[in-house]
């Protein structure tokens, strides 16, 4: 089993200043854990100051989106093998604001996510259903379509590691949690589907299954019986070296 994971999803927020104040706070407070992966993710404009700024830490870099080609007539696209290049070696990739403001379907995501792997990045893999899909009991079977189309002829191979986050859409950045034992029992699902598709020892040691969605230092011990709990992957909390620090400690 690889060791627990901590994302911090900065999204499109702070100026270059404060990037490299919050770069320089969390490279004091977190910077030297080696026990847990922690990764930063700025937004695009700010991976190659922020791979500068983390340099001489044990801090890792990740993107927030990548395209599925390496280079090309593709406008305004970032190019995984130049992801690479800068130093990033993570990817989220089919985040709900994308799949909601940028039309962004399981095709897509799926193309980006065999992009990752073939530029030896890890893909960070979003599903989460809407507040909408849980009312009308269609949870499980959005989650299995999700995940199934997002592996589409994913064929993980020796040290490709591949990460799940579990984010349902009506708890992110909303304050609202899900519910301890209801994460317990879609990761479970999310297992099942994982060992229907890879060999036990791929999903054992190659896959991190991980939650988003409002996580912070007031919620965070409900998620502490979930046995395949690998990780957390924090929106707002990660704002504030504080506040990320707590849930850093927890895990
Ligand atoms: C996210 O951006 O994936 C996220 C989980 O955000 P928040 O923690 O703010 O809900």
């Amino acid at each position: 089993m690889p060791q627990p994971i901590l994302i911090a999803n900065w999204k499109m927020n702070l100026s270059l200043k404060e990037l490299e104040n919050l770069a320089n706070d969390f490279k004091k407070e977190l910077g030297g854990i080696q026990d847990k992966d922690i990764i930063i993710c700025p937004s695009t404009v700010s991976l190659i100051t922020m791979a500068g700024l983390i340099g001489d830490s044990y801090l890792q870099l990740g993107a927030q989106n990548v395209f599925w080609q390496d280079s090309g007539a593709y406008t305004g696209e970032t190019s995984p093998m130049i992801l690479k290049e800068i130093g990033c070696r993570y990817v989220i990739v089919g985040h709900s604001e994308r799949r909601q403001y940028l039309n962004e379907t399981d095709e897509m995501v799926n193309k980006k996510v065999q992009a990752c792997l073939a530029n030896n990045l890890m893909p960070i893999l979003c599903i989460g259903e809407t507040r909408e899909t849980r009312q009308e009991g269609q949870t499980d079977n959005v989650l299995h379509r999700q995940l199934i189309s997002g592996l589409d002829s994913v064929n993980l191979i020796d040290q490709e590691q591949l990460i799940i986050a579990y984010e349902p859409t009506w708890a992110i950045g909303s304050g609202l949690i899900a519910d301890p034992e209801e994460v317990e029992r879609v990761f479970a699902l999310i297992r099942q589907t994982l060992v229907n598709l890879y060999p036990l020892t791929i999903v054992n040691n190659n896959v991190r299954i991980i939650y988003g969605g409002s996580v912070d230092a007031s919620n965070i011990a409900g998620f502490s019986e979930i046995e395949l709990l690998a990780g957390f992957l924090v929106g707002g909390a990660s704002l504030e070296v504080g506040k990320f620090k707590e849930i850093v400690k927890f895990l």
